[in-house]
């Protein structure tokens, strides 16, 4: 039986990209025999534009028979797309690791692995405006904590066995107290600190080889998680895996990057790492090693793109990656 996987090109540079990845993601699974059953679908503003919907009901279907959606960024309408996604697959973990990769300069040594809570906290969508005041409600219950840290503790289990619990309990003392509290408790057994989330900005630059897993809530972690792939060597870089019990998607950290959409410079070494999240999901960590190790030897070998030094367009990069694995 084939994976089922639903490509979203996404807005902005989502369609080079993934374009960029796809060549790689073909080359790893006729070289390590992955069956893998591919259907494209639009969404975004491009969808929004063409068709009225952000999300159209043709790509809604696709996306339900899928077993994996590999997804671009989406621009203006994120929240209609990629935030749909995640709530109704419960796609409860984000995932996203972040690592120095050599020969991209970095700003400091980093090696840790973000464990992001992803369909709770003020992104629940439920904001209301009355007369002269805006509330957003922040969402956070005992369920959603205890499975998301349960992710955490298998992270933890497979790297040093350490979790760095992030909240704001200091201020939001019930919903962040709540978090830390159940967070704590799914944790025992392993070596566990907590950190406020000012504090673990100022560490993540500081002195960031101090986390090994960061366990944290869904608006905390969106923004912890940019600014650590920026201390890893850029957020072109920066790939994440958003996770539920039988479905998943793969999908770069960064956004549409209007500014350089177009112009064929857009690093797809975000979404070829998310890439290989994806094989080491389907359990294919043979065909995510290679890729892994394809793109380490791209860079060394000087193909990249000028976010990180290069002088390579976002497919030359693709391919050289997708030739590399077909050699392996
Ligand atoms: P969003 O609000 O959805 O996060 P954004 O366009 O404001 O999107 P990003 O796209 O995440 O923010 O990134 C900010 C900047 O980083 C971009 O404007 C772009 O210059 C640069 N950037 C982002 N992704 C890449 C990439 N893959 N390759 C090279 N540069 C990138």
């Amino acid at each position: 039986m084939p994976y089922k996987v639903l490509v979203i090109p996404g807005d902005g540079i989502g369609p080079e990209v993934v374009d960029a990845a796809l060549e790689v993601v073909y080359a790893a699974a006729r070289r390590f025999g992955v069956d893998l059953e591919i259907k494209t679908a639009e969404a975004g503003d491009v969808a929004l534009r063409k068709y009225g919907a952000a999300m159209p009901p043709e790509t809604l279907k696709l996306a339900d028979a899928a077993d994996v959606i590999f997804k671009g960024p989406i621009g203006e309408s994120a929240y209609d797309v990629t935030s749909l996604i995640r709530m109704r697959y419960t796609l409860y973990a984000n995932i996203r690791p972040v690592k120095n990769l050599p020969g991209v300069p970095a700003i400091r040594e980093i090696d840790c692995v973000f464990v992001r809570e992803n369909v709770e906290d003020v992104y629940v969508g439920a904001e209301y405006k009355v007369g002269d005041v805006a509330i957003a409600l922040k969402v956070i219950t005992g369920q959603g904590t205890r499975r998301v840290a349960r992710v955490a503790r298998r992270y933890a289990e497979m790297r040093r066995r350490k979790v760095t619990v992030v909240h704001k309990a200091n201020v939001l003392r019930v919903v962040d107290g709540f978090f830390r509290d159940v967070a704590l408790e799914e944790l025992r057994g392993l070596e566990v600190d907590q950190m406020y989330v000012d504090a673990a900005a100022m560490e993540l630059v500081r002195n960031p080889a101090r986390f090994d897993v960061v366990l944290t809530t869904n608006q905390y972690g969106d923004i912890l998680t940019d600014l650590a792939a920026q201390v890893a060597g850029g957020i072109g870089l920066a790939p994440s895996g958003n996770i539920g019990d039988s479905k998943a998607m793969f999908e770069p950290v960064h956004g549409a990057a209007f500014d350089i959409a177009g112009k064929g410079i857009a690093n797809p070494i975000a979404t070829i790492l998310s890439a290989a999240m994806m094989f080491e999901w389907i359990g294919r960590t043979d065909a995510a090693m290679a890729i892994r190790r394809a793109v380490e030897k791209g860079i060394e070998n000087n193909v990249k793109t000028p976010d990180i030094g290069g002088k390579s367009t976002t497919s030359e990069v693709g391919r050289y990656i997708a030739t590399i694995i077909e050699k392996l």
